[in-house]
C-alpha cells in the first residue's frame, strides 16, 4: 500500500494522502482537549453508577461526595488572557505560507496549546494561571510547510513549540514564563496519514502528527497493527510518543516507541534529517535515538517510519489474583523469565491499587454481572478463609496473550501453572474484559477529582527486579510520610506494568485533597519531589516514560550524571545556537 507522491518505490501506484484519509482542511478541524481539562467536552467520569467509589472515596481521603458540591466547570471568559505577542507582519508572513485558517491566535487556542495534561497543568489552567502563554498556533499540511515555518522562525527570531496531542505531563509544551520573544506552536494535527506500508518487511510510513486512533483505524484497514497503547492514546500522536520516548502498556510485546520507531525525517534548522528505517546499523552514536526523546529541542519531527505487526487471530486478558505484593512480584518475575510465554502485557496492581479498582466496579444491571458480582462475593469469602487479607493486602494482576487460538491456550496454561506455583489463583477472562474495555476512561478521573478541590496524579519509574520490592516499599514510605508532615490525608497505590528481562516499571498514583488554593502547588510539589527522590535513592531512573521536560529536570543529572547534561548542552547548543526550539526543556538553558 503507498498513499505517498515523494518517495513511492518504483512500479507502486501513488495514492494521495488526501484521499482515503483525508487531512483537516484548516487547524479548528483539529482534534484538541477541551481547554480547561482531559478530552472530550461531554465526557466526565460518573460516580453515581459506582457504588462502592464514595464509601472509598470518603475512607481514604476524606471526600464525601454525598456532602461536598461540585465546582461548576471554569468559564474562559472569567480569566484574563495576555494578548498575543505576534506582530501583523509576522502573522500575516504565516498566513501566506499556511493560509488564514491555519494561523490561529485567539484566546482559546493559544490557552489550550500552552499546557500539557499534567495535574498542575490542569489546576493552572483551572485557575486561570497564564502568565505566558503561547502567542499563534500554526498548522501545517506539509513537511515542506513545517520546513518553510521553521526559516521564518529563525529568520524572524521567535521560539517554535512542536504540538503533538498535548498530553504530555511533563511541561514540556508550556513557553518559558521569562520568554520574551513570540513564540509559536507548531500543531501537527493536519498531518496524520499513513504514507505507505511495505508489507514483506512489515514498516510503515507515517506522517507524524497522527493520533492513536487515526493510526490504528489506518493499519487496521490493511490488516495491521502498530501495537502501541499508551494510557493517552485517544490524545496523543506518533511525533509526540517519539519526541517523548513513550511506552504503550502492550510494551512487552511490541516494544516501547524507541524500539518501534525504525526511520524518522526531522526539519532542523539546517534542513531535513532522514533516518532510513534499517533492522540494524554499527554507526553511532545513533541519529534515531538522538532524535527520540528530544521534546522539540533539534527540531520537528514530520514523518516516523514504524515496525508493525500483523493483526492477531485471537487476543485475550485474563485476570489472577496473588495474596500481596511479594506474591505477586515473583509471579511476574517468573512470567517474565518463562522461556515458553510471550505476553503482550503484564500487570499487577498493589494491595491499594487493587482496592481503589474494586471501588471503580460499576453497578450490575444484567442478571448476568448480578450473578457475577455474587460469585466474587463468594471468592472473596473463600480467600479470607484460607487467610488472606481481601481488603487491602490482595492485588490483581493481568496478562494479555496473543496469537492462534492454540498459542493462546498453551500460554495461558502455562501461566495458570506460574502464577499457582507463586501462591496466586486465575480470575479467568471476565475481570480481564473490563480492564480491557475501560482503560482509556481513567485520565477524566483527575478532572473530576480537581472539582472537588483533590489532585490526583502519577509517577512512573523503572528498576531491576531485584530493586522493584524496596522501591516499592520505600516510595510509598516517603510519600505517605510527606503527606503526614504536611498534616494531610493521602491516599497512594502503584502498579508494576511494563515487564523487561532486567527489570519493569513501578507506576505510582496518589490523590490528596489540597489544604487551600493558595498552597496547592507547593503542597503537591512537596509530595511529587519525596516520590521522585526515593526513585533516584533507590536505584531507580526519574521517569519510565513520562520524559524530562521541565518537571523532572531537578533528577536529570542524577539519571545521566553532570558529564551527561554537559554533553546534552554542547548538542543543544550547538544545533540551536538561538535557542529558538522549546527552549529550557529536558535542560536548562
Ligand atoms: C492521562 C495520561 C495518561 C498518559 N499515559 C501515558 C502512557 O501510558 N505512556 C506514555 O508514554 N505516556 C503517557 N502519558 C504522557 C503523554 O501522553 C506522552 O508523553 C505522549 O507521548 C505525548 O504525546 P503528544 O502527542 O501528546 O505530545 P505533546 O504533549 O504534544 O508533546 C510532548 C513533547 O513532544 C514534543 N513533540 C510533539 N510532537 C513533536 C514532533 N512532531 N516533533 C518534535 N517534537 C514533538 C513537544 O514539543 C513536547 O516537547 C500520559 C499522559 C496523560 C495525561
Amino acid at each position: 500500500m503507498d498513499r505517498s507522491t515523494r518517495t513511492a518505490p518504483a512500479g507502486t501506484p501513488a495514492i494521495p494522502s488526501t484521499g482515503p484519509w483525508p487531512a483537516p482542511a484548516s487547524g479548528r478541524e483539529v482534534k484538541r482537549h477541551k481547554w480547561w481539562g482531559w478530552g472530550l467536552d461531554d465526557v466526565a467520569f460518573r460516580w453515581d453508577n459506582k457504588p462502592a467509589f464514595p464509601p472509598f472515596a470518603k475512607d481514604k481521603i476524606g471526600l464525601d461526595l454525598h456532602e461536598l458540591e461540585q465546582r461548576p466547570e471554569p468559564e474562559l471568559s472569567a480569566y484574563e488572557v495576555p494578548a498575543s505577542r505576534l506582530g501583523e507582519q509576522t502573522r500575516a508572513r504565516l498566513v501566506e505560507l499556511l493560509g488564514e485558517d491555519n494561523v490561529l491566535v485567539d484566546d482559546e487556542m493559544r490557552v489550550v496549546h500552552s499546557f500539557g495534561r499534567s495535574v498542575t497543568d490542569l489546576f493552572r489552567v483551572r485557575t486561570g494561571d497564564f502568565e505566558r502563554i503561547v502567542d499563534a498556533v500554526v498548522y501545517p499540511r506539509t513537511e515542506e510547510d513545517v520546513q518553510a515555518i521553521l526559516r521564518l522562525v529563525l529568520d524572524e527570531d521567535l521560539v517554535l513549540i512542536p504540538f503533538g496531542g498535548g498530553s504530555c505531563i511533563s511541561g514540556s509544551v508550556t513557553p518559558d514564563v521569562a520568554e520574551q520573544r513570540p513564540v509559536v506552536t507548531v500543531n501537527l494535527g493536519r498531518m496524520r496519514a499513513v504514507l505507505s506500508i511495505d508489507e514483506t518487511s512489515g514498516l510503515a510510513r507515517v506522517e507524524a502528527g497522527a493520533y492513536g486512533p487515526d493510526l490504528e483505524d489506518q493499519l487496521n484497514a490493511e490488516g495491521w497493527t502498530l501495537g502501541h497503547f499508551p494510557d493517552s492514546f485517544n490524545y496523543s500522536t506518533l511525533g509526540g510518543w517519539a519526541a517523548t520516548r513513550s511506552t504503550g502498556m502492550q510494551s512487552d510485546k511490541y516494544g516501547d516507541i524507541a524500539d518501534i520507531v525504525r526511520g524518522l525525517r526531522l526539519a532542523h534548522p539546517r534542513g531535513v534529517l532522514a533516518v532510513t528505517a534499517l533492522p540494524g546499523q554499527s554507526d553511532g552514536p545513533s541519529m534515531r535515538e538522538l532524535v527520540l526523546g528530544s521534546e522539540g529541542r533539534l527540531g520537528v519531527i514530520t514523518e516516523v517510519t514504524v515496525q508493525v505487526h500483523r493483526l492477531p487471530a485471537q487476543r485475550q486478558v485474563i485476570a489472577y489474583m496473588f495474596p500481596d505484593w511479594e506474591h505477586g512480584i515473583r509471579g511476574m518475575h517468573a512470567i517474565a523469565r518463562a522461556t515458553d510465554v510471550f505476553p503482550t502485557f503484564t500487570r499487577l496492581s498493589d494491595g491499594p491499587e487493587t482496592a481503589f479498582s474494586l471501588s471503580m466496579v460499576k453497578e450490575p444491571t444484567s442478571t448476568k454481572g448480578k450473578v457475577a458480582g455474587k460469585v466474587q462475593d463468594g471468592l472473596f469469602a473463600y480467600l479470607r478463609r484460607k487467610g488472606w487479607n481481601t481488603d487491602g493486602d490482595m492485588c490483581i494482576a493481568y496478562v494479555c496473550f496473543e496469537g492462534s487460538k492454540e498459542s493462546v491456550s498453551r500460554q495461558e496454561s502455562t501461566v495458570r501453572g506460574i502464577v499457582k506455583r507463586n501462591g496466586g489463583i486465575s480470575l479467568g477472562a471476565g475481570p480481564g474484559a473490563i480492564y480491557d474495555q475501560k482503560k482509556f476512561d481513567t485520565p477524566y478521573l483527575r478532572d473530576f477529582l480537581l472539582s472537588y478541590d483533590v489532585f490526583g496524579d502519577v509517577s512512573d519509574t523503572a528498576a531491576p527486579w531485584s530493586r522493584l520490592n524496596e522501591m516499592h516499599t520505600e516510595v510509598m514510605a516517603a510519600g505517605q510520610k510527606a503527606l503526614d508532615d504536611m498534616g494531610l490525608t493521602g491516599f497512594m497505590f502503584c502498579h508494576m506494568s511494563h515487564s523487561y528481562h532486567s527489570g519493569a516499571c513501578l507506576y505510582f498514583t496518589f490523590a490528596f485533597p489540597y489544604s487551600s488554593k493558595e498552597r496547592a502547588l507547593a503542597e503537591y510539589t512537596t509530595l511529587k519531589h519525596a516520590v521522585q527522590q526515593a526513585f533516584i535513592d533507590h536505584g531507580g531512573t526519574l521517569s519510565h516514560h513520562h520524559a524530562v521536560g521541565t518537571e523532572h529536570q531537578p533528577w536529570i543529572e542524577d539519571d545521566i550524571t553532570p558529564v551527561g547534561v554537559s554533553i546534552l548542552h554542547d548538542v543543544f547548543s550547538a544545533s540551536d545556537p538561538g535557542r529558538n526550539l522549546n527552549p529550557g526543556k529536558i535542560i536548562t538553558p
